[in-house]
């Protein structure tokens, strides 16, 4: 019994020793939860708040994320208006530490979607004069960003492990290099005019700038406003006119729209494109690595298809 005992204290503290050595992190939704957990290794535990699958601009925030969030050391956001449960959480948690916003020092862009500027007579006020589009993270470039501006965040709470950060952040700006070359060698054969594609919402304009890929989406850069009739007309002239190659659902909205768009305008869905959470571990896009990987790799089949 005795050695039982000692063994069982032995394993405990082994347990919990390592654990609370490390770094609490909360991310806010699952795709900066990867690059958060790339770069800070085992030295931190990575809390998630809005998972694989899942929509950010309209999540309602439970108990445990507040639970979550009071006991983070650090906790990562998007920024540009991403998160807007951010602040009522923030608050309903009583966080006081380090917030990061991985996003600062990008150059934002501003969505062109009309969708975001006719809907003046609705609850979305923000949209009536343009609205900063949140989606950074679709730009690679904005991607290294986000890592210098995390590698920095943990540093601060960690400085015997800044040394570990930085030589993660450098590593995992090699793999972004590596990808940015894979995606351009992939798209370089498609002529311009066959470089127009539409998405559910207005997610990808990073991208699009990136790429040289034109979307259309019939509702706006936040899911909070659903796409109106006349939006739905409008896209489906512009698809007629503008000849664009092929619809994609996205992972986190339905695709009913997109299949209703698709009937009437005889254009294929190109797939399931990851716009704002990634896929479940089994998924075709568990990672950003992956998620860019396998964006790109639809929109090119679909680009090239005759
Ligand atoms: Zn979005």
């Amino acid at each position: 019994m005795k050695s039982l005992a000692l063994a069982c204290l032995l394993a405990s503290s082994l347990y919990i020793t390592p654990s609370e050595a490390k770094t609490k992190a909360v991310a806010s939704f699952s795709i900066l939860g990867n690059l958060v957990a790339e770069i800070g290794g085992n030295r931190i535990e990575v809390t998630t708040i809005v998972g694989p699958g899942a929509d950010a601009h309209v999540y309602e925030p439970k108990p445990t994320d507040a639970q979550a969030m009071a006991k983070a050391d650090v906790v990562f956001v998007n920024g540009l208006g991403f998160e807007g449960f951010q602040e009522r959480l923030i608050e309903a948690s009583g966080f006081k530490k380090h917030l990061v916003v991985a996003s600062r020092g990008i150059t934002a862009l501003e969505t062109s979607n009309p969708q975001d500027t006719h809907n003046a007579d609705d609850h979305s006020h923000e949209h009536d004069h343009g609205v900063i589009d949140p989606h950074a993270w679709h730009d690679i470039g904005n991607a290294k960003t986000y890592i210098a501006n995390i590698a920095d965040g943990l540093c601060k709470e960690d400085a015997d492990g800044c040394d570990t950060f930085k030589s993660n952040a450098q590593d995992y700006v090699a793999r972004l290099d590596q990808l940015d070359s894979e995606i351009k060698i992939a798209l370089s054969s498609i002529p311009a005019d066959q470089r127009i594609v539409i998405t559910s919402h207005d997610a990808f304009a990073y991208l699009g700038r990136a790429y040289n890929i034109r979307f259309l989406a019939p509702e706006g850069a936040s899911t909070e406003s659903e796409a109106s009739a006349k939006d739905v007309v409008s896209i489906i002239r512009q698809i007629r006119t503008e000849k664009a190659r092929a619809l994609f659902v996205e992972n986190i909205a339905d695709p009913r729209l997109l299949e209703q768009i698709a009937s009437e305008t005889a254009l294929q869905i190109g797939g399931e494109l990851f716009s704002d959470a990634l896929s479940s571990e089994s998924g075709p896009a568990p990672t950003y690595l992956d998620l860019m990987r396998h964006n790109t790799t639809l929109l090119a089949k679909a680009m090239v298809g005759s």
